[in-house]
């Protein structure tokens, strides 16, 4: 039995998006209630009937949320440019050492606009 198990996170951030043309609006210091998924698959163990505790994948993200919530995302290392892609790559990288099973991050910018990223 194959299995996707999805893990919601949220942060509190402001960021500035130097690489749109200038006058747009993502030029200025703004702040957004970000919000991500992470989620894993894999083959459930038949005696134990789940995946993972998502206890499992809190515990590897919340350091993470740590480094972002209330921060300036551009002074985050290996955020200069902290679009939603360059976000969702980032956590990326940072949870995968830890969660092996991780197959999609999707960071959410704002209620409507969300950045889908499965490596690569
Ligand atoms: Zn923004």
């Amino acid at each position: 039995m194959r299995v996707r198990l999805t893990k919601t996170f949220h942060f509190e951030a402001a960021h500035d998006l130097p690489t749109f043309p200038d006058g747009h609006k993502c030029r200025r210091l703004h702040g957004h209630s970000f919000r991500f998924d992470v989620v894993v698959e894999g083959e459930v163990d038949p005696a134990k009937g789940y995946l993972i505790d998502y206890g499992d994948i809190k515990q590897a993200a919340e350091p993470i949320v740590k480094r972002l919530d209330h921060y300036y995302l551009n002074k985050v290392e290996g955020l200069a440019n902290p679009t939603s892609e360059v976000i969702a790559k980032w956590l990326w990288e940072k949870l995968k050492p830890t969660l092996p099973m991780l197959v999609l991050i999707t960071v959410y910018e704002t209620c409507t606009s969300r950045c889908d990223y499965s490596g690569g």
